[in-house]
C-alpha cells in the first residue's frame, strides 16, 4: 500500500478512505513505543491513519513547543516501513481557526496529578483527539500506556461524549535498560540519561510492596538516592487519577514526574495491591 500524506484537513478527508479504521495519534519523532501503537492498530483494523501533529494547544507558555523534536521525513519512512495508509500532517493554523472559541474541557480530571504541573494541558490534548476523531472518523484509537493520565482522561471523553470509538491502550515500550522511551529522551546527556534511570527503578522498587504508603516511600527513596526530586509521585486509580486510600486493593497506576537536568520526564507502572 502507498503512503498518502495529507497536509491539510481537506486532503484528510480525500485520503481518510473507508473503514475499519484506527487512528494513532502522534507528536511525531517517532520511536518504538509510536511504532507499537502502529502495529496494534495494524493488527486491529485494514486501514492506519497516523496524525503527526505538534499541538501547540497542550504546550503551557513555558514549555518546550518551539524546541520539540520535528523529524517528518523519518517518521514518513516509519510509517512506510510499518503499512501506514495515510499519515496526516496539518499547519497548526489550518487545524485551529484564529478565532476558535470552543474546545474539550478535561474537567476534574485535567486539574491533578500531571494536570497540577499543566493547567490546560489535559483540556489541550481533548480538544485535538476529539478534532481528529471527527475528521479521520475512526473505528478505534490507539494510545500508550506511558501517558496513562493521557488514556484515562481519553477514555472518560468518549464515555462522557458517547463518541463511537473504541481506546486500545498500549503497554508502555522501554530502552533495555528500562528508560521508558519518549521523544524527549533525545534531550538527556549521557550523565541525565543515567539519572533519568532512576525513574523506572523507583517505580519498580516500589511496585512489589504491599501498601500503598510503602510503594510511594520506597519510590521516593530511590529518586532521593539519584538526586531527583518529583514534581509528583503518587499512586493512583487508573480511571480516575486520584490517589487511592491506604486500605485499597485492586490495581493502581504509580506515577511519577520529574526533572533531569532540562528535561521535565514521566513514567509510571501498572500495579496491583
Ligand atoms: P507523543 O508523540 O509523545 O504525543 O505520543 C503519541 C502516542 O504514543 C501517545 O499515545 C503516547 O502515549 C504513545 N507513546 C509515547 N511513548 C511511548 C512508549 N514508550 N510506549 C508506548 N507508547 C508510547
Amino acid at each position: 500500500m502507498e503512503l498518502v500524506v495529507a497536509r491539510n484537513r481537506a486532503e484528510l478527508v480525500k485520503a481518510r478512505g473507508e473503514g475499519p479504521i484506527a487512528l494513532v495519534p502522534t507528536m511525531g519523532a517517532l520511536h518504538e513505543g509510536h511504532r507499537a501503537l502502529i502495529r496494534e492498530a495494524r493488527a486491529l483494523a485494514a486501514r492506519v491513519v497516523v496524525s503527526v501533529f505538534v499541538n501547540p494547544l497542550q504546550f503551557g507558555p513555558s514549555e518546550d513547543l518551539s524546541r520539540y523534536p520535528r523529524t517528518l521525513e523519518a517518521d514518513l519512512d516509519a510509517c512506510r516501513a510499518e503499512g501506514v495508509a495515510v499519515v496526516f500532517t496539518p499547519a497548526a493554523e489550518d487545524m485551529y481557526a484564529a478565532d476558535r472559541q470552543v474546545g474539550v474541557s478535561a474537567g476534574h480530571m485535567g486539574t491533578i496529578v500531571e494536570g497540577t504541573a499543566r493547567p490546560g494541558h489535559f483540556d489541550g490534548v481533548l480538544t485535538v483527539v476529539l478534532k481528529l476523531f471527527n475528521l479521520v472518523q475512526p473505528d478505534l484509537a490507539c494510545f500508550g500506556q506511558k501517558d496513562a493520565q493521557q488514556l484515562a482522561v481519553i477514555r472518560r471523553m468518549v464515555a462522557d461524549l458517547d463518541l463511537p470509538i473504541g481506546i486500545v491502550g498500549v503497554p508502555t515500550v522501554r530502552e533495555p535498560d528500562g528508560l521508558a522511551m519518549s521523544s524527549r529522551n533525545r534531550f538527556l546527556s549521557a550523565q541525565d540519561r543515567e539519572r533519568a534511570l532512576a525513574l523506572s527503578r523507583a517505580l519498580s522498587a516500589g511496585a512489589v510492596e504491599a501498601t500503598p504508603s510503602r510503594v510511594v516511600a520506597v519510590a521516593r527513596e530511590v529518586l532521593g538516592a539519584a538526586g531527583l526530586d518529583p514534581d509528583y509521585l503518587t499512586l493512583v486509580d487508573p480511571a480516575t487519577f486520584e490517589a487511592v486510600p491506604e486500605a485499597y486493593k485492586g490495581e493502581a497506576v504509580l506515577a511519577v514526574a520529574a526533572r533531569v537536568g532540562r528535561t521535565r520526564l514521566i513514567d509510571n507502572a501498572l500495579i496491583r495491591l
